[in-house]
């Protein structure tokens, strides 16, 4: 089908129309109550990769147990990993720690306030810097995320560039949202244009009939999205291996843990259930299968129920193994797989301990 003639875009319309339609729908977010550069810095952060539902609760509890950042660069790593733990790419969360240690240290315990000195911190991008900037601070400064990319690209009929064409693809990305920016009101245009990239302009089905860019968009509905790689699939088996401590049964019990070789490049230092070395598992002692994706790899996890005394013969020998008493778990810095089953099982959060 043609495409929709239009001409160049109106950035004064453009503004007009999306801050309207974001003072009317923005969500209720917990880190967009506070301008705290702090605040906005680990929401942004926790944000990359993973979705929003998940961050929300997870963000709350970090900000409880570290108010600022003065308080984060205090705790250990393995406490910061703790209040980490089921968001993934634990990365983020070192080098969050490390550039708080660095603030605390070196700036008094405050955050830079423009752009361009906060990318002089580890882990702190273009992207991070510029929401940072002008959500706390009025700088205008453009912010360009996945999501702000597919609807610029949209409006302007721009086909989403991989391969070669990727780099200076962004370039004139990178160009048109610093033209559209509303100078008046950066850090609410640059919220406005993620909200609509990540609730509106969604990459499979765009509500275009409830757009507010509509009338200015050269596509509308009628795009190219790059197709997604495919995902891999593979499957393993974990132990669940639990035991009471007192009469009370597993209520006041504990469960085996490995800790993950801090010389591994993926999740050093985390804590997970004993590895099986068999992925498949006798059908009568199949405890649960859960789905968990990494990144491009999709697993199938089927997690056995192991007695103590049977786990040295059926798990890969792996790093240190310790009982953690369940009281304890919320303190240990637990893989998000190992996390979801556990939780699954009733040994932590919300559900009721069940017999292993
Ligand atoms: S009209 Fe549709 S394609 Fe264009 S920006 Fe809005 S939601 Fe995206």
């Amino acid at each position: 089908m043609p495409r929709h003639k239009r001409g160049a875009l109106n950035a004064e319309v453009v503004r007009g129309h999306l801050l309207g339609w974001y003072a009317a729908n923005q969500r209720d977010l917990p880190w967009r109550r506070s301008r705290d550069p702090y605040f906005i810095w680990v929401s942004e952060i926790m944000l990359q990769q993973t979705r929003v539902a998940v961050v929300i609760d997870r963000f709350e509890a970090f900000v409880r147990q570290f108010p600022s950042v003065t308080a984060l660069a205090r705790a250990t790593e393995q406490e910061v990993l703790a209040l980490w733990s089921g968001l993934g790419y634990y990365r983020r969360a070192r080098m969050l720690h490390q550039a708080a240690k660095f603030v605390a240290t070196h700036r008094h315990g405050r955050l830079p306030q423009t752009a361009e000195e906060l990318r002089e911190l580890p882990g702190i991008g273009p992207y991070t810097a510029a929401a940072i900037a002008s959500i706390a601070h009025g700088e205008s400064e453009a912010v360009v995320d996945g999501n702000v990319e597919r609807v610029l690209c949209r409006l302007e009929g721009w086909d989403e560039a991989g391969g070669k064409g990727a780099m200076e693809q962004r370039r004139k990305i990178q160009e048109l949202a610093g033209q559209l920016l509303d100078p008046d009101r950066p850090g609410d245009f640059n919220q406005a244009m993620m909200e609509l990239g990540a609730t509106v302009c969604l990459p499979r089905n765009p509500q275009c009939l409830v757009c507010p860019l509509a009338k200015a968009c050269k596509t509308r509905g009628e795009h190219k999205t790059l197709p997604r790689s495919p995902m891999q699939t593979k499957a393993v088996g974990h132990a669940l291996t639990a035991r009471p401590v007192s009469d009370d049964a597993l209520a006041d019990g504990e469960v085996l843990l490995e800790q993950r070789p801090a010389a591994t490049s993926v999740m050093p230092g985390m804590w997970q259930l004993p590895v099986l070395r068999e992925a498949e598992v006798p059908a009568g002692e199949l405890r649960m299968m859960v789905r968990h994706s990494i990144m491009q790899i999709t697993y199938t996890v089927r997690v056995r129920a192991v007695a103590a005394k049977d786990v040295a013969a059926l798990a890969v020998k792996g790093g240190k193994r310790r009982w953690v008493r369940l009281e304890d778990l919320e303190s240990i810095p637990l893989t998000g797989l190992t996390r979801k089953v556990l939780i699954r099982a009733g040994l932590m959060g919300g559900g009721s301990p069940t017999a292993v």
